[in-house]
């Protein structure tokens, strides 16, 4: 099968991989012309483990290519995706212009069917506009499929590989089919594909987001409260998490949730309600627990100095939004850092995979370390901002040689609080004693 994937972020790439992994013939098209370039020459311009491997294959075997010719793309394909990115605007909507720009692009260059599929997480009735789009470009018949996406960065290769589940929202049987057809490959193991009409597939990629960022806002709200009575939120966790009717997963309590999903889903899901004068409480709710919970964590940091930050040199390690990514697209660091910088305080960083993200962030603002330790050096405090494995057992001696003053705030609660006192660390979790 010819498919054409637009865009070529974080999304259209694993996509576009995973696609020609199967045995298509995929043409991945951006339209940053340097990004393109990086990919032709073989440099992945993205951390995402596992996806190199398949891009290097795929791409020597000659089926997949890379390109910034849309029209091409869309006269070479017979189903086209589109995985541009929808920010949030101004009004905390999704900022749909890629997705218009794109459609239209699509419209123009139709030779022929088509079926065209929204890969973007875009809100309910968006699809329905790519129709309408189109169709005042061509007379080619085509059809419109909503196909959200599920996968999670750092494991996205796994994720779309073997999905919980594939939805394909079309209004058309034979287009779902088709669809059903191309991901038959993924789910051998017996995981579904699940056909429904394009609104609730629009729908439903919202909702999964937004219930997974409510889950981490209820227990860093519960959290909160416990830092007040004295309660320890890890043991509430592991509680929590052995109910069956609750389970393990999103359920850790630390600096908020970041990345370029679920703030700005959250948001676009609350703007629908607006439009639609259904006012969404408690995603209001799930969006001001998660701004607090980062200021709430430099409020910890600015107690523990007297509120004087100026003369103070702080670490921080894990500048990703999460492990395992280079992605710091409306990471906690962000905000904890420039916040820090505001008050005057030196910020050296660490982060295994977002250094060069992080230059282009802060330029100078702040300094990068060459290793977490090396972030330590003279430091009057450590920051964890993210969880990433290296971080988790690390040489407790050697960082409280290093420092100024051992003083530990875990944004991730990592550590022991018990074994970071004996070994005489001043330690600050969250949600715990
Ligand atoms: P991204 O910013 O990494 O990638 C988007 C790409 O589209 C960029 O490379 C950009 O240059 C390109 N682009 C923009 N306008 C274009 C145009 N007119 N023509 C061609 N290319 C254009 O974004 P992403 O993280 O891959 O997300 C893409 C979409 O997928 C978003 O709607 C997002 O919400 C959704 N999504 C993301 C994830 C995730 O984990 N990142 C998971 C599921 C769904």
């Amino acid at each position: 099968m010819n498919i054409g994937v637009i865009g070529t972020g974080y999304v259209g790439l694993v996509v576009g991989a995973c696609f020609a992994e199967s045995g298509n013939d995929v043409v991945c098209v951006d339209n940053n012309a340097e990004k393109i370039a990086k990919l032709k020459k073989g440099i992945i311009p993205i951390y995402e483990p596992g996806l190199p491997e398949i891009i290097e294959r795929n791409a020597r075997e000659e089926r997949l290519t890379f390109s910034t010719d849309l029209d091409a793309a869309v006269k070479k394909s017979f189903i086209i995706f589109i995985a541009v990115g929808t920010p949030t605007s101004s009004t905390g909507a999704a900022d749909l212009t890629a997705i218009r720009e794109v459609a239209a692009g699509i419209g123009r260059a139709m030779d022929r069917y088509k079926v065209i599929v929204t890969k973007s997480t875009v809100p309910v009735g968006t699809t329905d506009q790519i129709r309408e789009i189109i169709k005042k470009e061509t007379k080619h018949h085509f059809d419109v499929v909503s196909n959200p996406e599920f996968l999670k960065q750092g494991a996205a290769v796994e994720d779309f590989m073997k999905p919980d589940r594939v939805v394909v929202g079309a209004d058309q049987v034979h287009a779902g089919e088709i669809l059903r057809d191309l991901y038959a490959p993924f789910v051998r193991t017996g995981r579904p594909v699940m056909l429904m009409d394009i609104r609730t597939a629009e729908m439903l990629k919202y909702a999964a987001n937004a219930f997974l960022a409510a889950r981490i806002s209820f227990m860093n709200e519960i959290a909160n409260l416990c830092e007040h009575v004295g309660a320890n939120i890890e043991l509430i966790r592991n509680g929590l998490a052995s109910d069956e009717r609750i389970g393990p997963a999103f359920l850790f309590a630390g600096v908020g949730f970041g990345g370029s999903c679920f703030p700005k889903d959250t948001l676009a899901l609350i703007h629908t309600g607006r439009e639609h004068e259904y006012p969404m409480k408690i995603l209001e709710a799930v969006s001001d627990v998660n701004t607090n919970q980062s200021l709430r964590f430099i409020g910890k940091v600015r107690t523990h100095f007297g509120g004087k930050l100026s003369d103070k040199r702080i670490g921080v390690w894990g500048l990703a939004f999460k492990p395992r990514t280079n992605d710091m697209r409306d990471a906690p660091s962000l905000k904890i850092i420039e916040s820090l910088l505001s008050d005057g305080a030196t910020i050296t960083a660490y982060d295994p995979e977002a250094m060069e993200e992080a230059k282009r962030v802060f330029g100078n603002r702040i300094q990068l370390a060459t290793n977490n330790y090396a972030c330590l050096e003279g430091a009057d405090a450590l920051l964890l901002v993210t969880e990433w494995q290296t971080f988790r057992n690390p040489n407790f001696d050697r960082m409280k040689s290093m420092m100024r003053q051992p003083v530990v705030f875990d944004g991730r609660n990592i550590y022991d609080p018990v074994q970071m006192r004996q070994l005489g660390f001043t330690y600050y979790g969250v949600g715990r004693i």
